[in-house]
Order: structure tokens, then sequence, then C-alpha cells
């Protein structure tokens, strides 16, 4: 099983319902996040393209992040998840510095904190809150290894790109264009 996400920037509306969901259920300090809204603007006026994107852990199969945990506390499940022990970080950042998408940050606390695509909520049988909550239904979630998931159909159907591919990560995080 090798858990992802699909984005469809086509849907996203850039509403943010995703980020208040994910603040919401997992107990995000106020001023910090776990997923963002990026909206990017291309070409010359009258001409002009909007793509918003919902950002958040890219969940990457080669991950820095878990690589260069001198403590262990970073690491990845057997579903590809990739997860923070809060009690075993010892707040270094060295996996902040070596993430290219800056997905991390350090929670007040004194631990680093990211998103866990709701690892508890899978536990139960349930979707990620912000694919929940979506009000325009663009997030979709699943498992890439079965080829009758939702994800694995939109990913067959539709084109899609990664961010910074080049970083050599192999992220999860489909956008979908
Ligand atoms: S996006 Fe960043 S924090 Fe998430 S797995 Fe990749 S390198 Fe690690
Ligand atoms: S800040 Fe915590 S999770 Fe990140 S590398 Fe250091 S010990 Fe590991």
């Amino acid at each position: 099983m090798r858990y992802a996400m699909a984005i469809d920037t086509l849907k996203c509306v850039g509403c943010s319902d995703c980020v208040v969901a994910c603040q919401t259920e997992n107990n995000v300090p106020i001023g910090y996040c776990r997923d963002w809204i990026v909206e990017v603007t291309d070409g010359t006026y009258p001409n002009l393209t909007l793509e918003n994107r919902s950002e958040r852990c890219c969940h990457c199969t080669n991950a820095p992040c878990v690589r260069c945990c001198p403590t262990g506390a970073s690491h990845k499940t057997e579903e590809g998840v990739v997860l923070v022990t809060h009690s075993d970080c010892i707040g270094c950042a060295a996996c902040i510095t070596s993430c290219p998408y800056d997905a991390r940050y350090t929670h007040p606390e004194g631990y680093v904190d990211k998103c866990t695509f709701c690892y508890h909520r899978l536990a139960d049988g349930l979707l990620p809150a912000c694919v929940s909550v979506c009000p325009t239904k663009c997030l979709y979630f699943g498992d890439l290894d079965n080829p009758e998931s939702k994800i694995s159909e939109v990913l067959k159907n539709r084109k899609w790109k990664l961010l910074i591919p080049e970083a050599g990560t192999e992220p999860k995080l489909y956008f979908l264009i």
C-alpha cells in the first residue's frame, strides 16, 4: 500500500477550507499551518491563467527529512506516510532545512510538525480532514498500489505534474492540470 494525494488545480477555488479543516482536526497552533494555498498567475493581460494549489507535505518516497533525522523521530510508515514522533524529536530542525517543499515547522512546544495525511483518521477508515471538507471535491486520496482506487483512476486519465521533481524526492502529491 502506498498512500498518495492528487489535487485538481482546475477545480480548486482557493477557498482555504482544507487549511481550516486541518488546523481544527490537528490542533495546529494559531499562526502555523500544515497545509496552505498557493496561487500562481501566468500570462499577460488579458490572456491570464490562475492556478490554485492546495499544498502540504508530499510524503516523499525518497524523503531527505527521514534520512537526515538524527533521532529517528522522522520516519516512514509501511503505507509510505512520513510522520514525526513528537516525543523523539529534539527540535534540531535538520529536517526543516532538508525539505525542498518547506512543509515542516517548529511547533511552539519545541518539536517539528507537519501534515500526517491525518494518519489517525486513516486508521478509522476516514479520509484526511482536508479531503473530506473540500467543497469542490478537488482532492483525491488513496492507494497508488490499488489500480481501482480513485487516485489511480484520476492519475491514469488526467495530465498531472509534480512539484520540484528535480529534487529527486519522488513526491506523492500529484497536481492535476
Ligand atoms: S515534503 Fe518535505 S517533509 Fe514531506 S516527506 Fe518530502 S522532504 Fe519530508
Ligand atoms: S527536528 Fe526533530 S524530526 Fe527534525 S531532524 Fe531534528 S530530531 Fe528529527
